[in-house]
């Protein structure tokens, strides 16, 4: 079994470079390892901190009282190859302590298409069922064909079929009922092609010149998404302080039809996007600009990043958990009093509530 540590501060380890020390601290190698590892801990009744490349957590300046476990299990399967049977399909098999650009890049490189819009999302593959993740038009629900996870409730490995994973936006079985399962690997199930899958968002059609719709050669799509998220700050740079951050602080609030009507009344005009089901997603972005909160606005040694009003920042990398909680706190006061919307943190909490 892996060394177990005590002490271990928790901030180098997070993309906002917060987090006080944990308990215990450990790295697990191999997928027997890790269940082994969670299946003690839950034995003595330790509570655990599964910790992936913690780029969407805000761990307390108290730490965590308990164990955690970075996950640094490695291997990329390809389950299928060209063959006579083949339908043009691929599917790749990944451990969850893989790099996830570092598999976008590759799956670009083979000519895999379906996640070349998510370039550039950092973390580890085993978060990206978690609260499945997205950008410019792509989620991992799209290409997600099956979880390996370890049930910590009945103690079982097994496979969760894409339908059992309960996607949607931002959101997951696995983020409804957090802790119950440990993502063990993740099979994705690509089409074997030179082209992205259809452009479906605007500012990216926009950038590439091309319609909504258009599929466009793979390398081309990455390079495209990897240049507009360099300007909003939203690829990991340590020579950026807008980097310092955990990505969007903020989902964009999902309304209902009555929820949108009093919006409508009370921002006449506002962007929109009006959902296949009838609800209408707004832009948190464009909700906090307009709550008077712009880019580079600063509480303490807290800010908004001076490229992208989503993400709140460390820029400096001294600023505290508490810090961080009080200026979305702010942020999330503000919008609620001019719009009437409740903002949700994306980002998970630890040890800490907003
Ligand atoms: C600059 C920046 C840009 C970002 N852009 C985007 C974006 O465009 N779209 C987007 O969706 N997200 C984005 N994010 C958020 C983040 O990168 C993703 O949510 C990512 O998937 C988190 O991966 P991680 O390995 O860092 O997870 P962590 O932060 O380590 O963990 C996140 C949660 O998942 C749990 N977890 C981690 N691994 C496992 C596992 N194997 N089994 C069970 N639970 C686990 C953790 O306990 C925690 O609750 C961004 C973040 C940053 C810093």
């Amino acid at each position: 079994m892996a060394d177990r540590l005590a002490g271990v501060p928790l901030a180098p380890y997070t993309t906002l470079r917060t987090g006080g020390p944990a308990r215990a601290f450990t790295q697990a190698r191999t997928q027997g390892e890790l269940v082994a590892i969670v299946a003690e801990a839950d034995r003595e009744r330790e509570p655990v901190l599964v910790l992936g490349g913690g780029s969407n957590l805000v761990v307390s300046d108290d730490g965590f009282d308990g164990l955690v476990v970075r996950v640094a299990t490695r291997g990329v399967e390809v389950t299928a190859r060209k063959s006579a049977a083949d339908d043009g399909w691929v599917r790749v098999t990944v451990q969850a302590g893989e790099d996830w650009d570092a598999l976008v890049a590759r799956c670009v490189a083979e000519g895999w298409s379906g996640v070349e819009c998510l370039s550039g999302i950092p973390g580890l593959v085993g978060s990206t069922p978690i609260q499945n993740v997205g950008a410019y038009g792509q989620d991992v629900s799209q290409t997600v064909a099956a979880v390996r996870v370890y049930d910590r409730r009945t103690g079982e490995v097994g496979d969760l079929a894409a339908a059992a994973c309960g996607f949607a936006y931002r959101h997951s079985a696995f983020k409804h009922d957090p802790g119950r399962h440990m993502v063990l690997a993740v099979t994705y199930a690509l089409e074997r092609s030179p082209l992205s899958g259809p452009v479906a968002y605007k500012e990216l059609a926009a950038r590439l010149g091309v319609e909504i719709g258009a599929r466009v050669p793979l390398a081309d799509a990455r390079e495209a998404v990897l240049e507009l998220r360099r300007g909003k700050g939203m690829v990991l740079d340590p020579d950026d302080p807008d980097a310092r951050s955990a990505g969007s602080f903020f989902t964009n609030p999902v309304l209902g039809p009555e929820e949108a009507a009093a919006l409508a009344l009370r921002a006449p005009g506002h962007p929109r996007w009006d959902m296949p089901d009838g609800t209408v997603k707004i832009p948190a972005a464009w909700l906090i600009e307009n709550a008077g909160f712009p880019r580079g606005y600063e509480r303490g040694r807290a800010r908004i990043s001076t490229k992208h009003t989503l993400a709140l920042t460390n820029p400096t990398g001294e600023a505290g958990a508490a810090e961080l909680l009080a200026l979305a706190r702010e942020v999330r006061d503000g919008v609620h009093e001019k719009f009437g919307v409740w903002l949700v943190n994306e980002p998970v909490l630890v040890g800490l509530s907003l």
